[in-house]
C-alpha cells in the first residue's frame, strides 16, 4: 500500500467511522459518508476527482487530508477454472495472498487477516512462516476491493462475482479483532458490498475469550478449526488448545450461535491428515464430541507443503470418515481442492512474511536436522505432557 503518513486512508473505514470523519473532522454533513462509501466500494473508485456528485470544494478538501490507498498487487493469476489469485504487497517486506474460488451459483473470496500467524499449528504453512503484524482494516477490505474490481470492464455495469467471503487466508482473525470487525462490517454494509451475514465467515482456531467478544458486536458466520476430537491430539496439532481446551471452546461456540435469531450452525473444519486424525475411531469420537453443537462438518484434504511430514489421506479413508459422521446424523462435506493448478487452495496460502518471531528460522533449522513439522509437533507435545 503506497500510503503517505499524513493522510487518512478512507478505504478501511466503516460507515460510522466515516460519518465521524465527515462530521467531526471536516464539519460536513453526515450523508457525505454514504456517498463516498458507495464510490469507493461499489464503484471501485480510488480518486476523489471521479466522485462527480461530490462538490468540487469538498473534493479538493478531501485531497488535502485523505486518500484511498489500496494494497499494491504485485502478481495475479487467473486460472482456467475461474479461480483467481492475487499477491498483494504490504509495507515492510511482506505480502499476502488472496484467492477467489467460483462454484455453482457463488464465488468465494478467501481473505487474510494478518501477515503470518503467531499460533503455529503443526500442519499449516502460514504458521511455519512466523508472524510479522496485523493487517490494517484497509489492508483487509482492500483485498475484497481489489478482487471486486478485477472483472470491471469500462462502461459496463458491475456484476457481483464475490458472493461469499471467508477469513481463511493467513492469520488468526480473532487476534486482530478490531480491524477484522471493522472490515467485516464493510463487507456486510449495504452501501459497500452488501453481503449477507450468512455469507461472511470468520474462521478461528479457537481464541475463546474473543469468541465471546465477537458475540457482543457481530453476527457473522463462524467456523471453528477443530481438526481433532480429543485434547491430546488437538494439543499437538493446534497448540492454542493447551490454553483453551475442546470443551471450553465448544461452549463458546454454542453460546455464539444460541443468541442468533436464525438457525445458522457452526462450520467445523477438520483438515484430514493420513494416519494422524483420520481413523474410524476418531470419526466416532468426533461424532460424540459434537453431539451438543449444532454444526455442519467440512473435511479439508490436507494441502501439502515442503517438509510438513503430513500427507493427504486416500479418498477411501476420507469417505469412510465421512460416512461414519453422516450415519451419526451430521451434515458432512469433503472440500473440493480447487485451484490446485495455481497453488491457491485455501489453507495453502503462502505469503511473504518478514518474520518477527524466530519461528521460520527454527523451522528451517529443524528441517536441516532432518525433521518435519509433524515430528516437531509430536516432540513438543510429548515434552509438555510430561
Ligand atoms: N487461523 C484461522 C483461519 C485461517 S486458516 C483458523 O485456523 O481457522 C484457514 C483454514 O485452513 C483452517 O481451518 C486451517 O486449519 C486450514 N489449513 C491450514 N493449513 C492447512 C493445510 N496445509 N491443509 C489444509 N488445510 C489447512
Ligand atoms: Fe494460524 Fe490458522 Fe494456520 Fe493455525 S491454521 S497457524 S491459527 S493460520
Amino acid at each position: 500500500m503506497t500510503q503517505s503518513t499524513q493522510k487518512i486512508n478512507l478505504l478501511g473505514m466503516g460507515l460510522s467511522s466515516l460519518e465521524r470523519f465527515f462530521t467531526e473532522e471536516l464539519g460536513e454533513k453526515r450523508f457525505r459518508a454514504i456517498q463516498v462509501l458507495k464510490w469507493i466500494h461499489q464503484r471501485g473508485v480510488d480518486n476523489f476527482d471521479d466522485m462527480t456528485d461530490v462538490s468540487m470544494a469538498l473534493r479538493e478538501k478531501l485531497k488535502l487530508v485523505a486518500e484511498i490507498a489500496a494494497p499494491e498487487v504485485t502478481f495475479k493469476q487467473y486460472s482456467t477454472d475461474g479461480t483467481r489469485k492475487w499477491v498483494m504487497k504490504m509495507p515492510g517486506g511482506n505480502a499476502v495472498e488472496t484467492v477467489y474460488i467460483p462454484e455453482e451459483g457463488r464465488g468465494t473470496l478467501c481473505i487474510s487477516s494478518q501477515i503470518g500467524c503467531a499460533l503455529d499449528c503443526s500442519f499449516c504453512s502460514t504458521g511455519k512462516q512466523g508472524f510479522n503484524r496485523d493487517l490494517t482494516s484497509a489492508e483487509i477490505i482492500g483485498q475484497l476491493w481489489v478482487a471486486a474490481r478485477s472483472w470491471d470492464e469500462p462502461g459496463k455495469k458491475r456484476e457481483r462475482h464475490v458472493t461469499n467471503v471467508v477469513m481463511m487466508g493467513m492469520g488468526e482473525p480473532l487476534l486482530n479483532f478490531d480491524n477484522v470487525v471493522e472490515s467485516m462490517g464493510l463487507m456486510m454494509e449495504d452501501n459497500a458490498y452488501g453481503l449477507s451475514k450468512r455469507r461472511v465467515t470468520l474462521s478461528t482456531s479457537g481464541v475463546v475469550p474473543r469468541i465471546y467478544d465477537l458475540a457482543e458486536v457481530s453476527d457473522v458466520s463462524l467456523a471453528l478449526s477443530l481438526h481433532a476430537p480429543n485434547d491430546a491430539l488437538r494439543n499437538e496439532l493446534v497448540p492454542i488448545n493447551r490454553k483453551y481446551g475442546i470443551a471450553e471452546t465448544l461452549n463458546a461456540v454454542n453460546a455464539y450461535f444460541e443468541r442468533l435469531p436464525d438457525k445458522r450452525v457452526c462450520t467445523i473444519e477438520y483438515t484430514m491428515m493420513n494416519h494422524i486424525n483420520d481413523s474410524e475411531e476418531l470419526a466416532n469420537e468426533l461424532a460424540l464430541v459434537l453431539r451438543d453443537t449444532p454444526c455442519k462438518i467440512n473435511l479439508i484434504p490436507f494441502n501439502p507443503f515442503p517438509n510438513s511430514g503430513y500427507e493427504r489421506p486416500s479418498n477411501n479413508r476420507m469417505h469412510r470418515f465421512k460416512d461414519i459422521l453422516q450415519q451419526a446424523g451430521y451434515n458432512v462435506t469433503i472440500r473440493k481442492t480447487r485451484g490446485d493448478d495455481i497453488d491457491a487452495a485455501c489453507g495453502q496460502l503462502i505469503g511473504q512474511v518478514s518474520d518477527k518471531t524466530r519461528r521460520s528460522e527454527k523451522f528451517i533449522e529443524a528441517v536441516e536436522l532432518g525433521h518435519t513439522a509433524a515430528m516437531v509437533a509430536t516432540k513438543r507435545n510429548d515434552r509438555s505432557s510430561l
